[in-house]
């Protein structure tokens, strides 16, 4: 058995929990901030770092805030509500440089990093919440995983959204409950409900409500079109105009399989973004902070010099940025992955007469050299971008690359490659918090061809 130890607590790794050192060997202590000195006990131990469970405060950071959420510590959802807005955006700040020293191997002092955009909202800013179903003590629960375990929180609150997703979830779990409707249970593959998605438009005050299921029929859909109706008198700005099921027969961690079926109201729900108005389907992607998203849109946007011939938007999704930025250029190529999201995408174009903008159905590792774009925007998920992209973009070589990423670590890597190999200097890095309470920063890059 450990004894308690004093720790000071000298800096916030990239999960949020705190840092400490004792006797050279580095600690991490979840619910710790940089400025705290806590008392601790060593809880496991590995080659390079302990980590330690915070048994007191000694004295607390003066960055030190009380959460809003009785959740926090629990949930996994956010990891810094304990830490004042200032301090979040400097420790994002940090977590950017930091990545670009220690993966990117860059001078830091020789590049031109901006400091941080942050959000307008610091909570209610997301627009999507994804919910697992589960079990505790044989009762299901509907929330968030756990921080560090696959258990689900049942959780009554969240502040990242509105509050009418709160009604919801309470009401859908609450039928659930009810009618003894089968959750699925993923270590026998067997019952029905896997996740709970909500998503809202921001413009249109419309709330969309997708059930994932284990399977392609759906015997509650008459069920729950009533609990939304009644529901809906409950809410108190958004109205639930659609609901489908989504069917996942697969034994996976993946939330989606690829078989959206509406069973009530509309199919899609509507969002503007900039002049543009996009649908929005349960498993396509769209920023989750729209207001700060806009804003590095035309940040975007205003890079990119008027009157280009082929701009190449790779990871294009629903075409936002394609259509954000079609008028500073001839043609516009979008490549995407998500079939949903290329139709949804050429629908999106369609509908706000664009044009100019044409998508294509595949990998951005397998776009060939059929074009000539004097800029490329990438936009890729969180491992960023494979060896093949990286290659390709050597070959078409534009003049103007921006890379938007949500992982600074990957960023850093292929900004490495960008600069090293493929003859590109960056002329601006810029930090955007889209992400108040978490771990998570999103940044812009642009680099120009030598
Ligand atoms: N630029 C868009 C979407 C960015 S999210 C926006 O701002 O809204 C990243 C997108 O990359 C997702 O839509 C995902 O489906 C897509 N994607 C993931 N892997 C891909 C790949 N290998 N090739 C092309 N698209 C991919």
């Amino acid at each position: 058995m450990y004894e308690d130890v004093e720790l000071e607590i000298i800096d916030i790794n990239s999960e949020g929990q705190g840092v400490a050192k004792l006797s050279g060997k580095v600690i991490f202590v979840p619910g710790a901030i940089t400025g705290d000195k806590i008392s601790a006990r060593i809880v496991g131990e590995k080659k390079n770092f302990s980590t330690a469970k915070m048994t007191g405060i000694i004295k607390a950071s003066p960055d030190r805030i009380n959460p809003i959420c009785s959740h926090f510590g629990k949930c996994g959802s956010c990891q810094l509500q304990h830490l004042k807005y200032e301090a979040q955006l400097k420790y994002k700040q940090q977590l950017v440089t930091k990545n670009l020293q220690r993966v990117g191997k860059f001078d830091i002092t020789a590049l031109p990093l901006n400091p941080i955009e942050a959000s307008d909202k610091q909570f209610g800013y997301r627009n999507k919440a994804q919910l697992p179903f589960g079990h505790q003590h044989k009762v299901p629960v509907l929330g968030y995983f756990h921080a560090r375990s696959h258990e689900i929180v049942n959780v009554h609150q969240c502040h990242l959204h509105h509050p009418d997703f709160t009604e919801i979830v309470l009401s859908v779990r609450q039928a659930v409950i009810d009618n003894k409707i089968p959750i699925y249970l993923p270590e026998k593959h067997v019952g029905l409900l896997r996740h709970l998605i909500i998503r809202e438009s921001s413009f249109t005050k419309e709330l969309q409500i997708c059930l994932v299921i284990n399977s392609y029929t759906f015997p509650y859909s008459q069920l729950f079109s009533k609990n939304f109706e009644a529901l809906n008198s409950r809410l108190s700005e958004y109205q639930i105009t659609s609901a489908l099921t989504n069917t996942n027969m697969a034994k996976t961690p993946h939330i989606f399989g690829d078989k959206n079926k509406k069973f009530w109201g509309n199919e899609f729900i509507s969002e503007k973004i900039g002049d543009h108005f996009f649908r929005v389907a349960p498993n396509t992607f769209m920023q989750v902070n729209l207001s700060p998203a806009i804003k590095l849109y035309n940040h975007l946007k205003e890079k990119i010099p008027d009157n280009c011939q082929t701009i190449l938007d790779l990871y294009c999704g629903i075409g936002t940025i394609s259509l954000f930025i079609a008028d500073k250029a001839q043609q516009v190529i979008g490549v995407e992955a998500n079939k949903q999201a290329v139709k949804d995408a050429k629908n999106n174009a369609l509908n706000n007469v664009q044009t100019n903008c044409k998508f294509i159905h595949g990998k951005a590792e397998d776009i060939h050299n059929q074009y000539s774009p004097e800029v490329i925007i990438v936009d890729p998920p969180r491992k960023g971008l494979e060896t093949k992209v990286l290659r390709s973009i050597k070959i078409f070589s534009p003049k103007l690359l921006f890379y938007i990423s949500c992982n600074p670590a990957t960023l850093a890597r292929d900004l490495r490659d960008l600069t090293a190999n493929c003859g590109y200097k960056i002329t601006e890095i810029t930090p955007f918090d889209l992400f108040p309470q978490t771990t998570h920063v999103e940044c812009f890059v642009a680099l120009s061809k030598q």
